[in-house]
């Protein structure tokens, strides 16, 4: 019997929980971890996070790869990406725990908590008087899927936010601008620096030396997209002299951050791994469901992504 059948893929993710969500969403599925243990023909969708080379090439009748991340910038450069629809995960799970973090992060530096984290370690009352959060600019950078809800809560606590994006986007209480025209503007405008662009080949070192002298004196930089869009050397430079006054980084342009790093050694550094959102499998896999029901009837399927573009 010819089975429709879904090939996992990943050294990091347990497939357990996707399993036993994508079988009770499509009983019919035929769910496989295991290339060998599959008829190569059956196998019509992949679900998979960084499989070796040539994995795509093995299965001839694929109709949907899907990333098993939000991230697609190990994805889109590979050589064996079949001709189908290409999708990534979303979920709500995942944005929610991206809002929390970029709150999180903006929040600590609009209430200064840093100061009063070294103040205590020198057991030192250290008043500091608190500024309204309106009028606290705070800029991200990247309005998709995790960057908009970010802005809209950011907005939602009381901070001026700004948002940019490639196109011009409409959210409410956001000043948005699109662009790499308005860029310069932008940073300029911005105390606290969200970034939640992916990587491409556009965005790769967007936040160079140049760009990051933009920002106002003192300001505050959060990275929890890919360490690669901020030129670290420039960043380190910017920390060291005081353009930049803090930064909140969870990914790096090599992860995990080696034990030897400057980062590691910053005061005005919070390092966290990698690890501001992740993926819900029991929600996302219902994402996942929902493709393949949609691929099934011919229709495109959720969270497509554009390889040519890079997300
Ligand atoms: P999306 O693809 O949904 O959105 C990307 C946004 O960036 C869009 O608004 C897009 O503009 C904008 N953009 C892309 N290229 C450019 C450009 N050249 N100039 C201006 N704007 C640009 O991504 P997500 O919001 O889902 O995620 C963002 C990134 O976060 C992911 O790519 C991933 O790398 C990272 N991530 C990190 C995690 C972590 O734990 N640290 C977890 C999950 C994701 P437009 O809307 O006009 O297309």
């Amino acid at each position: 019997m010819s089975r429709d059948a879904l090939i996992f893929y990943s050294e990091f993710d347990d497939p357990r929980a996707w399993k036993a969500t994508l079988t009770n969403e499509l009983p019919d599925l035929d769910f496989h971890t295991d290339p060998e243990a599959v008829d190569p023909a059956n196998v019509h969708y992949a679900l998979a996070w960084k499989p070796p080379s040539g994995f795509f090439s093995r299965f001839p009748n694929l109709k949907l790869v899907t990333n098993l991340g939000a991230g697609v910038d190990s994805l889109v450069g590979r050589n064996d990406l079949p001709d189908v629809p290409i999708t990534r995960l979303s979920d709500t799970g995942m944005v929610s725990l991206m809002t929390s973090y970029v709150l999180f992060a903006a929040i600590r530096y609009a209430r200064d908590i840093p100061i009063f984290e070294r103040a205590q370690r020198r057991s030192e009352w250290r008043y500091v008087h608190p500024r309204a959060l309106s009028d606290i600019r705070v800029g991200v950078l990247g309005l998709g899927e995790l960057g908009t809800p970010a802005a809209a809560a950011l907005a939602g606590v009381g901070f001026d936010v700004r948002g940019w994006s490639r196109s011009l986007k409409q959210i409410a209480n956001v000043k948005c601008s699109a662009g790499l025209e308005t860029l310069d503007t932008f940073l300029g405008e911005t105390e606290i620096l969200i970034i939640l662009l992916p990587l491409t080949s556009e965005t790769r070192g967007l936040l160079d030396a140049q760009r990051l002298s933009l920002l106002p004196w003192g300001a505050k930089l959060v990275n929890a997209s890919r360490g690669a869009v901020v030129d670290e050397t420039a960043l380190i430079a910017a920390l060291k002299s005081g353009q930049i006054a803090e930064a909140t980084l969870d990914v790096f342009t090599v992860e995990p951050l080696p034990k030897d790093h400057v980062f590691w050694g910053m005061d005005n550094v919070l390092i966290t791994p990698h690890l501001a959102s992740i993926t819900v499998p029991e929600v996302a896999a219902r994402e996942v469901a929902e493709s393949i029901r949609l691929v099934r009837q011919g229709l495109p399927p959720l969270h497509r992504i554009d390889p040519g573009r890079g997300y």
